[in-house]
């Protein structure tokens, strides 16, 4: 398995791939409305994926409200959607490792109280991928993001930050961040990154909450726990949701096998703002940015 950024002759993949994460993230956008039920919606979204041949490159993400991040319901959840909230889409979809990331933030019930939120963060997205070319500073990235979330009013939280991103490997060595002062790094011709401001009418910063149903094998666990070594198998060191290995004997494993697990939080806002997120998949061309996700309404 090689950590790379995609060959010229890979690239077709990872923009079917950007494409099936599209809409699937589309797809969960429509379904968020009053009434619907947590789980069903990333259910649909997770066998949308899977009908379209590809493979979900971690559990849909639908983090609400305060949360910024890195919830998705549980095996159990049986939560509706409520008027009113808001909810971060975040879905990734891989094609034999080629992985796009892609999120949208929908209010619920279409109350609009938080249109300019939305607005916010796409915009930032917009203005960050605006600064994409080879050679170029990934701290422009970080400024132009703060800048256009700023410019509505809004607040973009420092320590969420977007990602490069190679084969099998959704997060890789660099970080892309939200704001100015963070980041050295220069951007490479070929490479694939993920850009994705969080905009907050709360105080920027997040902290950890509770577990958030999703886990991560650190290493292999080995073979002498054979229902472990199955779950290894399938997800590897991606991250997977408590919901795909339920069934009472994967359950009892897992709790065995906690030392070996990574065990994501919920991101909470610290000052329990509102969050919405906007994030694109991208390819830095020969002359600039070529979005592989699809574009995001409005
Ligand atoms: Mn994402
Ligand atoms: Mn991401």
């Amino acid at each position: 398995m090689s950590h790379l950024p995609p060959s010229a002759e890979d690239l077709p993949r990872w923009r079917a791939a950007a494409r099936i994460a599209s809409e699937a993230r589309d797809l969960g956008i429509r379904l968020v409305v009053p009434g619907a039920r947590r789980r069903d919606v990333a259910e649909a979204i997770e066998g949308f994926i899977r009908s379209k041949g590809a493979a979900p490159a971690f559990p849909a993400n639908l983090s609400r409200n305060d949360e910024a991040a890195h919830f998705t319901p549980g095996p159990d959840d049986a939560v509706e959607f409520e008027a009113g909230d808001l909810v971060k889409v975040d879905v990734g979809a891989h094609l034999e490792g080629a992985i796009a990331d892609t999120a949208d933030t929908v209010e619920v019930g279409g109350s609009r109280r938080y249109e300019n939120l939305i607005r916010a963060a796409r915009e930032g997205l917009r203005a960050g991928i605006a600064e994409v070319r080879p050679g170029g500073a990934v701290d422009a990235i970080g400024q132009s993001v703060a800048a256009a979330i700023r410019a509505r009013g809004f607040k973009p939280i420092v320590d969420l930050t977007g990602h490069s991103i190679e084969a099998y490997l959704l997060h890789a060595g660099k970080s892309i961040p939200n704001v100015p002062g963070h980041s050295s790094a220069t951007l490479v011709e070929g490479e694939v990154i993920a850009i994705e401001p969080f905009a907050t009418n709360g105080v920027g910063a997040i902290e950890n909450g509770p577990f958030g149903n999703i886990l991560r094998f650190r290493s292999d666990p080995g073979p002498a726990d054979p229902v472990l070594a199955g779950l290894y198998a399938r997800f590897r060191t991606l991250p997977f949701a408590t919901r795909w290995a339920s069934r009472p004997e994967e359950a009892a494993a897992l709790r065995r096998a906690r030392r070996t697990l990574q065990a994501y939080p919920v991101f909470v806002e610290r000052g329990r703002g509102r969050v919405a997120q906007a994030e694109h998949t991208v390819l830095v061309g020969p002359s600039g940015a070529e979005v592989l996700s699809a574009p995001l309404d409005g």
